[in-house]
């Protein structure tokens, strides 16, 4: 046979040698949180703002005022605008849409009490009466509900403490940081 000569067609060429598998990733390796986990947290922040706390540590006095939230907690030192200066207009929405809701099911419970004869006019400067207070009173925990339901879907960050990243909420950092909150601790070694 000719050195030369090409070489014949073989019909059935040997299989591809199976490609490795890649390696795994760190978004496999790392599942995501089940919903039953995401649920409970949102629980226990949801549970923590309707009693005026910290959703992320669950500490009190994080008001000065009814209408005045400090900057930052007093435990976790987490700020509380998470250093964004709207960080907060989604509260004035939850607070205007529960104000009106509380003064809507009060004209509801007024015109079914006195049902067939309706005080028309006392009930509406009763409304008048209740429109004003209702919003001031609800106005602390429409904050701390937006910041515990923002704190479920976005976790605390390193640079949402004071004392760490870069600014602070008295504009120059922390000589000593403020421990880590438990959300941002390390997991327990196995
Ligand atoms: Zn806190």
């Amino acid at each position: 046979m000719c050195p030369h000569a090409p070489a014949p067609f073989d019909p059935d060429p040997p299989p591809a040698a199976p490609r490795p598998a890649p390696p795994p990733t760190r978004r496999h390796a790392t599942p995501a949180a089940p919903k039953e986990l995401q649920l409970s947290r949102l629980a226990r922040h949801l549970g923590r703002a309707l009693l005026r706390r910290c959703p992320n540590c669950g500490a009190r006095g994080i008001f000065e005022l009814w209408l005045v939230m400090r900057e930052e907690c007093p435990r976790c030192h987490l700020r509380f605008d998470r250093g964004e200066d709207d960080y907060f207009i989604g509260s004035f929405t939850i607070n205007l849409v529960v104000a009106e809701l509380i003064v809507c099911i009060a004209a509801l419970v007024g015109i079914l009490a006195t049902w067939p004869d309706v005080p028309w006019m006392g009930l509406k400067w009763a409304l008048i009466a209740l429109i004003i207070p209702v919003p001031a009173l609800f106005y602390p925990f429409a904050k701390t509900l937006w910041l515990a339901v923002d704190l479920t879907f976005r976790p605390v960050r390193f640079q949402d403490l004071a004392g760490h990243g870069e600014n602070t909420t008295d504009g120059k950092k922390a000589s000593h940081p403020p421990p880590l909150p438990d959300s941002l601790a390390p997991p327990p070694q196995r």
